[in-house]
């Protein structure tokens, strides 16, 4: 009798341990999606990770089409999709990869039981992570909470598993019912914002390896002097394929140490680049550790912090209408390619919790929406890293100086002129502070600050101050 794989945060075939067991078994598959909205341990998707996830299970689709095989689309909650889905189709057992997270596991405990139920067997493989985070735990039950260390653990673990190939065959019986990725309606309709996703996007393994397999024949030469500059491509790009498990970080392991032996220029930014991926596997080890993440500060001295409501200012800073250039070139590259450059991020996720004094879960969650890479790790992790509350944490009395970043990793303004071109006809000396110009000089670029672009939310120095002052309330409170 058939076994059944339910496909859950890794959408793709190859060095997938649940489809490449199930398929060596001999047994016919049946491949499984539930879309779970229903279960309330699972934290629901944000707006642009609904419109990828839509991408994904049809480049999915595609590829098990490819081997003759149907995706099978349910809705959840997942325990009885599952169980219904199992009994249907007289299935022996039910594979998948398991995600280690608090939430995901009590889900798939659910899932596990309503199969037990029914006398239908259950088989977890670990995935996802290069090492499994309940071996890090310390003695406390508190897991990493500095990076340099963490990673050092995981070097010295050596490589990890050889990635798994493609199923050559697979059978699967028909006439099994299944929704249309239409039917899940993940994608936005009236109005359909989707448009700059389309044009930036393509979702799906194929394109992921693609993109590693570009990315490690040139772009990592240059990735370690030039991945804080958002005006070049010059990192991967790979984090929403990343996030939905269409490419592992095995995979990616194993291809860059490979083109790093045929290419040894490239050793340096092929070493760096793989330290950026332990970013990832830290703040998922954050994560297993504190599940939640996205809501407690790490550091609970944090809870008392005086954190402003100013709506206007929260929207200024959605709408990528916050006077400084560098923030709102990412806040509109956010909201028209549903992802931002790392370092924008950093300053972006800086002006909001500092100088504006909001709090870090607005930020997070403005992310988590509108992010094709939304990670329920990494997102938290960072914006608590940038506050200053978190594990390993920026010190909160390091404030970027937006203007100094702007110049630094956009010193011609090419980025800024992209997002912003209200100021594109600002020369690069002042397209950082358009609000230095004089007023023959904002004439000239057409600029009329207040007007065709604002002034500042808030100065920098004032900001900066109300900050550490805010700060210092804290720490004499503690
Ligand atoms: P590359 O530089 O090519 O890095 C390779 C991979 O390493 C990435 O794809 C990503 O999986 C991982 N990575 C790189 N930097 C980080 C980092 N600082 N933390 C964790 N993982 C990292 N990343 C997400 O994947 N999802 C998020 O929701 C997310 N939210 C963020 C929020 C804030 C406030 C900040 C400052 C950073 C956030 N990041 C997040 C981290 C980082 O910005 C992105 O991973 C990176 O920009 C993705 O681009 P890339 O794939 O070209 O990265």
């Amino acid at each position: 009798s058939p076994i059944v794989v339910w496909f859950r945060e890794s959408l793709r075939l190859s060095d997938h341990p649940a489809l490449h067991a199930a398929a060596t078994s001999g047994a016919p598959v049946i491949c499984c999606y539930v879309y779970d909205t229903e279960s309330a341990a699972l934290r629901p998707l944000g707006g642009a990770s609904r419109w990828w996830l839509a991408q994904s299970l049809r480049a999915l689709q595609d590829e098990l089409d490819a081997l003759g095989v149907k995706l099978v689309i349910r809705r959840g909650p997942s325990a009885k999709a599952i169980s219904e889905l199992a009994r249907e189709a007289s299935t022996s057992a039910v594979y998948w990869n398991d995600v280690a997270q608090t939430g995901p596991r009590a889900v798939a405990a659910e899932v596990e039981a309503a199969l037990d139920a029914i006398g239908v067997k259950s088989r977890v493989f670990a995935d996802d992570l290069l090492i499994d985070p309940a071996e890090l735990r310390g003695k406390d039950g508190r897991g990493p909470r500095v990076f340099t260390p963490f990673w050092k653990r995981v070097l010295a673990q050596g490589d990890p598993p050889k990635p798994l190939p493609v199923p050559v065959r697979l059978s699967s019986p028909s006439g099994i019912a299944s929704l249309t990725v239409d039917e899940l309606a993940l994608e936005p309709t009236s109005p359909d914002w989707a448009g700059g996703l389309r044009t930036t996007w393509r979702a799906g393994e194929r394109a992921a390896q693609a993109r590693l397999a570009k990315f490690l024949e040139t772009t990592v030469r240059g990735y370690a002097a030039d991945r804080d500059r958002p005006d070049i491509e010059a990192t991967s790009r790979l984090s929403p394929h990343l996030r939905f498990g269409e490419i592992s970080p095995r995979q990616i392991w194993h291809a860059a140490r490979f083109a790093a032996e045929q290419q040894p220029a490239f050793a340096r930014g092929i070493d760096k680049f793989l330290s950026e991926l332990g970013w990832r596997e830290f703040s998922r080890h954050l994560l297993f550790n504190n599940p939640d993440l996205a809501t407690r500060n790490l550091q609970p001295s944090f809870d008392a912090f005086p954190w402003s409501q100013d709506a206007a200012a929260l929207r200024a800073w959605q709408r990528g209408q916050t006077g400084y250039p560098i923030v709102d070139a990412g806040m509109r590259e956010l909201w028209h390619t549903g992802s931002m450059h790392n370092r924008v991020r950093m300053v972006a996720a800086s002006l909001l919790v500092k100088h504006l004094l909001i709090d870090w879960r607005l930020g997070e969650q403005w992310f988590w929406d509108t992010l094709v890479d939304a990670d329920p790790g990494s997102n938290p992790a960072s914006w608590q890293w940038v506050a200053g509350s978190g594990a390993d944490a920026a010190p909160y009395f390091r404030v970027f100086n937006p203007v100094l970043q702007g110049e630094k990793f956009d010193s011609s303004g090419t980025y800024v002129r992209r997002w912003v071109p209200e100021l594109a006809r600002l020369p690069a000396a002042l397209i950082h502070q358009p609000w230095a110009a004089k007023p023959l000089e904002l004439a000239e670029a057409g600029v009329v600050l207040g007007r065709s672009y604002p002034a500042p939310v808030v100065d920098h120095r004032h900001g900066r101050e109300r900050a550490l002052a805010a700060y210092a309330s804290l720490r004499t409170s503690d």
